[in-house]
């Protein structure tokens, strides 16, 4: 790319088909080659080394897209398997180098690609999932987080497999839980639900819309030895069942709702804030004086300001006084560059009522 005095800007991928027609690779004469790419991704597994996230857990993104230097770009470490996503014409371009590279890089033993994100669309990109390199161990793959054993499919689950990005809020929710009655709404496979009985939870009851998502959960209380018999699935709406144990007058003590992205760009904004208004008043409904509620939102239409907004709103309507204790974000493996504040997608709330 050159700029409008012709002087070099940078390499770029260029996709005729996006609305962001180039993404810049580099801003300077360096080439983009085997070297390069074998280069940046070093640097960023490096990071992640020097920050220290392997010791709390063998799931690590190893590669978040520009935040690295790597647009479209993203690579999740679960033990042994490498998970690849690339969502851009560029990164799509690289394929193979990138593939390869990751693989010598890391030595594991299998990549699977999940290049079936929606976004792929936006680049005139057809989805693509599969094994890429080796073959996956057989039997279900179980990675260790902070100590706690969880199983991730990493062909059929949700994004990757796993929602690495809540790994330092896990165990937030697992200091906060001792003693507590908790409601963990959008459980996917149970990820707050284990800190919160291994934290020493009276009970937990864990809503999602997701059947194999639950089924995982199960299997991950007993390989944590947690008493199942402490923890209620429930298979359905988290919109219908928060209004149900209101109707119940049911309460809790702790609620986490960790939401799917409402609005995945600015444009949905309006809607989604009517959604996190919505179950989140409910959610402050359902606490008993003295609870917390733990609430997220990973919209990146959605600013941090606009849901502090919102959750103010919700805990107004719901008549209660709610104090900010903590202001979450996504762990360290998912670094924001100051120069692409779009990448700080995870914002949570730990609110405490009177
Ligand atoms: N907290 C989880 C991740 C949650 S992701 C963790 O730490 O692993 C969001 C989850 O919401 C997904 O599992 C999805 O299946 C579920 N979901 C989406 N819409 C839903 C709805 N309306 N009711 C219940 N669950 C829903």
């Amino acid at each position: 790319m050159l700029t409008a005095k012709e002087e070099m800007l940078g390499y770029a991928a260029y996709s005729p088909v996006s609305s962001i027609r180039a993404r810049m690779w580099t801003f300077s004469g360096e080439r983009v080659d085997d070297a390069f790419f074998g280069k940046r991704l070093n640097a960023a597994i490096q990071f992640r080394e020097r920050w220290g996230v392997f010791e709390e857990s063998d799931a690590v993104r190893l590669v978040y897209g520009e935040s690295d230097g790597l647009p479209g770009i993203i690579a999740d470490r679960y033990a042994d398997v490498i998970v690849v996503q690339l969502l851009t014409t560029g990164a799509e371009f690289w394929r193979e180098v990138i593939i390869d590279q990751i693989q010598t890089l890391t030595g594991c033993s299998a990549v699977v690609e999940r290049s079936d994100a929606d976004v792929r669309r936006l680049e005139g990109l057809p989805p693509r999932s599969g094994v890429a390199r080796g073959h996956l161990p057989a039997g279900a793959l179980t990675i260790v987080e902070n100590d706690l054993r969880f199983g991730v499919d990493v062909l059929g689950g949700q994004k990757t497999g796993f929602y690495l990005d809540q790994r330092h809020n896990r165990q937030i929710v697992r200091r906060l839980a001792g003693g507590r009655e908790v409601l963990n709404g959008f459980c996917y496979t149970g990820g707050f639900t284990v800190y919160a009985l291994a934290g020493g939870a009276r009970s937990v009851i864990s809503v999602d819309s997701s059947a194999e998502a639950l089924a995982l959960g199960a299997k991950n209380l007993s390989n944590n030895g947690l008493d199942a018999l402490r923890n209620t699935w429930v298979e359905g709406d988290v919109f219908k069942e928060l209004r149900a144990m209101r109707d119940r007058a049911m309460t809790f003590d702790l609620i986490v709702l960790d939401p799917p992205k409402f609005a995945p760009t600015a444009a949905q904004a309006e809607k989604a804030a009517r959604g996190y208004k919505d179950i989140n008043l409910l959610g402050f409904k359902l606490l008993r004086p003295g609870g917390v509620l733990v609430t997220f939102s990973c919209s990146g239409g959605i600013s941090r300001d606009l849901f502090q907004k919102i959750i103010a709103d919700a805990a107004l309507d719901a008549g209660v006084n709610a104090r900010m204790v903590e202001l979450l974000h996504q762990a360290p493996d998912h670094p924001v560059n100051l120069r692409f504040p779009e990448s700080a997608y995870l914002k949570g709330l730990v609110c405490a009522v009177d």
